[in-house]
């Protein structure tokens, strides 16, 4: 059972403990974890994530490593 709320999302699995602030950076990394981002081969917006840094392009096929959470496209790197 996933506990969301209107307020923190996520983050409400936590009930009330650790804070405000902490439970609202957590629900904000892990709406951004899940949400679908920008392939740096085909410019599409169907990469998920697969595993901590590891992305890949439902489009194209394309597997890359990058950040844990959010693909760091600044410097991805390539596996064809
Ligand atoms: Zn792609």
């Amino acid at each position: 059972m996933t506990r969301r709320t209107k307020k923190i999302g996520t983050a409400g699995r936590f009930g009330a403990r650790y804070g405000v602030r902490v439970r609202k950076q957590i629900a904000s990394i892990e709406a951004q974890r899940r949400k679908k981002h920008m392939c740096p081969r085909c410019l599409k917006r169907s990469v998920k994530r697969e595993g901590t840094s590891i992305w890949r392009c439902r489009h194209c096929g394309l597997t890359f490593a990058s950040g844990a959470y959010v693909p760091n496209l600044g410097r991805v790197r390539y596996e064809d």
